[in-house]
């Protein structure tokens, strides 16, 4: 991962980027994390990297895990109908 030591996470906490469950504390947990990749100059390499190793959990380039399976969805469907691929960020 090239890319990691641009990363704008580096120096907080890894626990902020993988919130559990859906309660209020956990949704304001992503947000935060999400704020902080929206900085990231490297959020687009994450984001592939997430992709590509198929990261089910917690927030990576920005995106929560519900966000990148809807990507990987859409993607998938591009394919079949042999549309070109669109970039997630
Ligand atoms: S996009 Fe977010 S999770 Fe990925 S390296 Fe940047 S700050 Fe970290």
């Amino acid at each position: 991962m090239w890319w990691l030591s641009d990363a704008a996470c580096i120096g907080e906490d890894p626990e902020l980027f993988f919130p559990i469950g859906t309660s209020p504390p956990a949704a304001d947990q992503a947000v935060r994390a999400k704020a902080i990749c929206r900085s990231c100059p490297v959020r687009t390499a994450c984001l592939e990297w997430s992709l590509a190793t198929y990261q089910d959990a917690g927030v990576w380039g920005g995106l929560d895990e519900e966000e990148r399976r809807e990507i990987r969805r859409l993607r998938r469907r591009a394919v079949s109908d042999g549309r070109a691929l669109e970039p997630a960020v």
